[in-house]
């Protein structure tokens, strides 16, 4: 038996568990929380008001059975030693795999923190979401602003996606007049990829969004309300949120060189080893992979460490498959490492899809053998290469 330690339960470290046969595998997972999070679930709690139970549950309940669970939080880990320390243990193992996610460093813009106290957010969880909702309940009038601090963060379409989604929220309120949307992006267009700006640029006047473009967020000053960026603009804002500037891991990790100047640990972007290592892998959020920080990435990279692990060649592609939701339709930015996000028209059906993904969610986690034939044929009828030339 090969022993697996997993760091990290969320969308990768789960799918990897649960994939490994436990008839070669001795498989742990360790995370910090008890409870496995469905991130994207967090613009529903905001803006539609949706219990946030709904999108959480037991990273134990999620594991199949012969897997160990340990609750506790990863403190350091010694790749040379082969030695994970927890706040309560010390592990050794044949191989590892790092999935632990994004670190939100909310205190590396001024008035940050203090932004997210006061109003919640939809980045750091489903706490913070239902706050939000909250908070903008309670908003008659005045600019809602969604700024992004970088441009690396997860769920590129998603500060788009809180846009739509808030601006359908105040016009059912009957608010719409008297309440702005405002999305302030690091970005020369309305998204960071031109071909996908012009579809939804359109989308975003209708609803009657303001967008600015090259506004970097650099601090915020939260007793006069107002965003002010690198560039020079300042926004004022009634509530806003700020997504935050996204890292690596904080935990130690030796040798420090694994890590870039983010935390973000370095691997092969094909068969996700971390660098200089053949008994270490590292899945998702927490990687310097030059792909969207996305489920579907964690997912697919998870897939790929899982086959490597059984002695396959497998290697991650980098597609992408990011939902962005207008008011009533929606598309996928679907991209890969050798093309950019191919242009793919706006559809309801599309919409309904994205639903669909949803609703799957959970029984993808406990049973990724069995939904990745059907992933697998979804991803090859869309890959980049052919909807480049035959549109969606
Ligand atoms: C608002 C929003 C919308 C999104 N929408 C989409 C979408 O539509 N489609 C899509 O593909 N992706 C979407 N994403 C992104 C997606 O949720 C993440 O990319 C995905 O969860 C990454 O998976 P992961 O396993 O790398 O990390 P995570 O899911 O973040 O899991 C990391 C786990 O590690 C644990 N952990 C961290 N540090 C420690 C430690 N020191 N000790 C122990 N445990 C630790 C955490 O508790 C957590 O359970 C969205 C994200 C957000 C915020």
């Amino acid at each position: 038996m090969k022993k697996v330690v997993i760091l990290g339960g969320g969308g990768g470290g789960a799918i990897l568990a649960n994939l490994l046969p436990k008839d070669e595998f001795d498989v742990t997972v360790i995370d910090k929380k008890e409870n496995h999070v469905f991130l994207p679930g967090n613009l529903f709690i905001a803006f539609m008001g949706h219990k946030k139970e709904r999108y959480m549950k037991p990273l134990k309940e999620l594991l199949k059975p012969h897997i160990k669970f340990l609750h506790d939080e990863i403190i350091s880990l010694d790749l040379n030693e082969r030695k994970i320390k927890t706040k309560g243990k010390e592990i050794e193992y044949d191989y590892v795999a790092i999935a632990t996610g994004a670190h939100l460093d909310y205190d590396a813009i001024s008035g940050n923190t203090e932004l997210l106290n006061k109003f919640g957010d939809y980045y750091s969880g489903p706490e913070n979401a239902a706050k939000l909702h909250n908070t903008l309940m309670g908003m008659k009038e005045g600019n809602f602003v969604i700024a992004v601090a970088d441009p690396i963060y997860m769920c590129p379409p998603a500060p788009q996606k809180g846009a739509f989604l808030s601006s359908k929220f105040f016009a059912k309120r009957g608010l719409k007049e008297k309440v702005k949307v405002i999305l302030a992006l690091p970005f020369p267009h309305a998204y960071s990829s031109k071909v996908i700006s012009d579809i939804i640029e359109p989308e975003l006047r209708k609803e009657g969004i303001e967008v600015h473009t090259f506004f970097t967020v650099d601090s915020i000053d939260t007793k006069n309300k107002k965003i002010f960026s690198v560039e020079g603009e300042e926004i004022n804002y009634e509530v806003a949120v700020v997504i935050p500037i996204h890292e690596g891991p904080e935990y130690e990790v030796k040798p420090a060189e694994v890590k870039d100047d983010s935390n973000y640990i370095k691997i092969d972007k094909y068969t996700s080893k971390v660098e200089g290592f053949d008994d270490a892998y590292a899945i998702g959020d927490c990687t310097n992979a030059p792909t969207s920080k996305s489920g579907v990435t964690a997912h697919l990279q998870a897939e790929t460490v899982a086959s490597r692990l059984q002695g396959f060649d497998a290697k991650y592609s980098g597609r992408t498959n990011c939902p962005l939701l207008t008011n009533g339709t929606g598309l996928f930015i679907i991209s890969d490492y050798d093309h950019p996000p191919v242009p793919v028209k706006l559809s309801k059906f599309k919409r309904l899809m994205e639903d669909l993904f949803v609703a799957t969610y959970w029984d993808a986690i406990r049973y990724p053998e069995l939904w990745e034939p059907i992933f697998k044929a979804y991803f090859e009828a869309t890959n980049p290469e052919v909807l480049g030339k035959e549109g969606w």
